[in-house]
């Protein structure tokens, strides 16, 4: 498993705390970093020794995707499409024959998003307690995570036309109150594993919603482009990840880039950690600032790009430079950063032409292709000829 960004940053204290004043034993701060230190902390996606097979889309997925886009833009459940389309109006839109939309409804007919309780100190799935059309729960807990999954969901079909993170409807699961004081969320390849976090540096890692949208968004990028997870690639993997995150809040808060708060993990810190969040992709590297955790490393521009081995070569440090990128675009442009910024993203993402060993500078070059595609040369193509010059990426 790679080493993960609050590993990084425990290792980062504990340096730290050797050349400064030791760790008092017992304290607080000693107690955070062996808890970081030992926990497999930050959200981590498990990959897969090759990339997913995946046949081409068949007319039952088309189907599948069509009725639930349909739902979803008029506010209407799938039994509703179902029922005022008939299967022969159904036939006809989807173009597909009557066999897949048989096919497609029974499909439909199984839950997108259920959520388990962890059977015991493990990860594995124990009760279920909340599927697709239950009523909230007592528990907090399972309705944040019920929430997110579902938001996730929602949002790349709302605003893509993507059904799932594979374009299939793949169901997401998740298993919340994994282990005791678990500091970690996680896709595990098939599920979200949510921790309680130990109460001393991190709450509940249901809390933000950003986080599951940024694990969920790493499967999106394997069944897309399969950015590779070391140095450039990697960073821009993790940086596509925080994007896709941050436009899950936005859209599900109904926020404009103006509004956005542009942070990823606000309020997985308890109040004992001087830090508003993991990272921040408005202003990168003034996300933290702690005694324990030390201080967000992120560059923001190409001028303060960090070599290292480290973090598998600074996934989680120089994504900050592609983030901000995002940003400057999605400001620039204003309204809501989905529409037109986040589809430019959305469409190097899934136009074929994104490498798995992509550098910054190939990117940036596929969002102005991108851009002038959809936009033509207007304010978006040059929002982002500015925005990567403004964060020094050069496309040669
Ligand atoms: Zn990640």
């Amino acid at each position: 498993m790679a080493v993960s960004c609050l590993q990084l940053l425990a290792r980062d204290a504990e340096r730290d705390a050797d050349k400064k004043s030791p760790l008092v034993p017992g304290s607080a701060a000693e107690y955070a970093t062996s808890r970081l230190a030992s926990a497999g902390v930050w959200t981590t996606w498990l990959r897969p020794t090759s990339p997913p097979h995946r046949d081409p889309p068949v007319p039952v997925d088309k189907t599948v995707a069509f009725l639930r886009q349909a739902a979803s833009v008029n506010d209407l459940t799938v039994e509703q499409v179902i029922e005022r389309l008939g299967e022969q109006e159904i036939c006809r839109r989807a173009r597909v024959p009557r066999r897949f939309v048989v096919q497609a409804v029974e499909r439909l007919r199984s839950p997108r998003v259920s959520v388990y309780e962890a059977a015991s100190a493990t990860a594995r799935p124990g009760r279920r307690v909340r599927i697709e059309g239950d009523p909230p729960t007592r528990d907090a807990t399972v309705n944040r995570a019920y929430s997110a999954l579902g938001d996730t969901y929602d949002f790349f079909l709302r605003a893509f036309g993507r059904d799932s993170l594979d374009g299939e409807g793949l169901p997401l699961v998740a298993v919340v109150h994994s282990g005791e004081a678990y500091n970690n969320a996680f896709w595990d390849g098939e599920q979200m594993i949510y921790g309680d976090g130990d109460g001393e540096v991190f709450q509940d890692f249901t809390i933000p919603m950003d986080v599951t949208a940024h694990e969920l968004t790493h499967g999106v990028v394997q069944y897309t482009a399969n950015l590779s997870f070391y140095g450039q690639p990697g960073a821009l993997h993790e940086s596509i990840c925080d994007v896709f995150g941050s436009l899950v809040k936005q859209y599900s808060l109904g926020q404009t880039a103006g509004e956005a708060d542009w942070l990823i993990g606000a309020g997985l810190f308890t109040p004992r950690v001087t830090g508003v969040a993991l990272r921040s992709m408005k202003a990168p590297g003034t996300a933290y600032d702690d005694d324990v955790l030390g201080k967000d490393p992120q560059p923001a521009t190409m001028d303060d790009y960090v070599r290292t081995d480290r973090d598998d070569g600074g996934i989680h440090i120089n994504s900050g430079i592609p983030n901000h990128a995002f940003y400057l675009v999605a400001t620039a442009l204003g309204g809501h950063a989905w529409e037109r910024a986040g589809q430019i993203w959305y469409d190097v993402l899934t136009g074929g032409e994104l490498a798995e060993r992509a550098l910054f500078s190939d990117f940036a070059k596929l969002t102005m292709s991108a851009a002038r595609a959809r936009y033509g040369h207007g304010e978006e193509l040059q929002a982002v000829d500015k925005a990567w010059e403004q964060v020094g990426v050069r496309m040669l």
